[in-house]
């Protein structure tokens, strides 16, 4: 089946028993008994609720793996992944992965002796100088957050494979109709759903797929024991979500073609930061690994616009932190995203308070460049 049709009728397909076209809401904590040690697949629901089961088959499905498992957020999801490793085991890590991520090795997973360190994973012979005895995986988020870095799946695969360890690839921004990691020689692939998936800013969840069904079983029992799951009812929401996964992207990727080459031929536009915008390499390491650029972009203002009135003068688009869903949202990474880093690190990166990164939405793509033709008028600073 195509991944248009996958997204319809991959994983559950319904309800054999009663023909409902949709899978049910099983709002139930536990399962019936038909005698000892003689149940019908379902015990408990933290172990498995059949909702749950359905949007674990409809991600395995469409990422082409083995086994998918739902949590409770991103977070969750990438913290179950975490757990694979123990004390004395470092993880390779892309510069620029979601903060969280970040949070989450240095302030909590450190603490219990599992180390981590920053690479530059665009440069394959450092990040090889890199892995010793202790590197267990490389964790990699392509294109990165908010500056749209490339980095070459299949590459990173391979030197990881060589050298016996995983490969996590945080596909977020991507979503499996435009990069499936898997099938470029990623162990592990995960998602916030909360984005693009869910794609209607209204659940927080997170899905991990792997291709290896002893590493699957060894994340079942890190979700069963450590109990971050995704509730029925959001599960049921996010497989609504992801049936429109296909049409909602190509209308992404469209606007946001526009809206760039709105922005390119604008003054008030100093920078643009989206996949291979800026880079010949990566753009071709892009079109090799991803089916699209995505619909995630950053720019940066002119000095003669001031960035706050900016932000606060577009009417359609909302100024608010998160990504992927069917409105227009705009944020200030300095200050919101990004606002843990270190100011000077934060310049380091290439992160600058003039910096803005919009999520495109899917509304009329005349009334988005509108919006912000007419709050660039009222940011313009006149000095006269
Ligand atoms: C939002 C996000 C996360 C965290 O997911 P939550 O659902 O908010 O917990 C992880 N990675 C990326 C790339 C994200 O954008």
């Amino acid at each position: 089946m195509q991944l248009d049709t996958l997204f319809i009728h991959g994983g559950i397909d319904g309800d054999e028993q009663t023909g409902a076209v949709n899978v049910p809401v099983y709002l139930t904590s536990t399962y019936k008994q038909d005698g000892i040690g003689n149940h019908r697949g379902y015990e408990y629901s933290r172990t498995g609720n059949p909702t749950r089961f359905a949007v674990e088959e409809l991600i395995k499905d469409l990422e082409g793996g083995s086994n998918g498992l739902a949590f409770a957020s991103g977070m969750a999801a990438i913290t179950a992944v975490l757990m694979l490793f123990r004390a004395g085991d470092k993880i390779l890590l892309s510069a620029n992965v979601y903060g969280g991520t970040f949070r989450v090795l240095d302030k909590i997973f450190l603490n219990f002796g599992l180390n981590y360190e920053l690479v530059d994973t665009s440069d394959l012979s450092l990040l090889t100088s890199k892995i010793d005895d202790s590197v267990k995986a490389i964790f990699i988020e392509t294109p990165t957050n908010p500056l749209m870095e490339v980095t070459d799946i299949a590459a990173i695969s391979k030197i990881a494979k060589q050298k016996n360890i995983l490969t996590i690839i945080d596909n977020t921004f991507m979503t499996p109709y435009l990069q499936r990691p898997l099938e470029l020689g990623a162990d592990i692939v995960l998602h916030s759903a909360t984005k693009y998936l869910g794609g209607h800013s209204d659940l927080i969840a997170g899905l991990v797929v792997v291709k290896d069904s002893a590493l699957a079983q060894r994340l079942y029992f890190i979700q069963n024991a450590t109990g971050g799951v995704l509730a029925p009812f959001d599960s049921w929401l996010l497989i609504r979500g992801m049936k429109t996964l296909g049409v909602r992207m190509d209308r992404h990727l469209a606007n946001s073609q526009s809206i760039i080459q709105f922005l390119a031929n604008n003054s008030a536009i100093k920078k643009i930061y989206y996949p291979g915008y800026n880079s010949a390499q990566q753009l071709q390491i892009q079109n090799n690994q991803a089916s699209g650029l995505g619909a995630i972009l950053s720019f940066e203002l002119d000095s003669a616009y001031d960035v706050n009135i900016f932000l606060t003068s577009l009417k359609l688009i909302t100024l608010a932190e998160s990504l992927g869903g069917i409105e227009s949202l705009i944020s200030h990474p300095a200050s919101m995203t990004h606002a843990a880093i270190p100011v000077h690190i934060r310049h380091q990166l290439g992160i600058s308070d003039r910096l803005i990164r919009l999520s495109v939405g899917i509304e009329s793509v005349d009334d988005l460049i509108n919006d912000i033709q007419v709050a660039l008028n009222i940011a313009r600073i006149h000095n006269d």
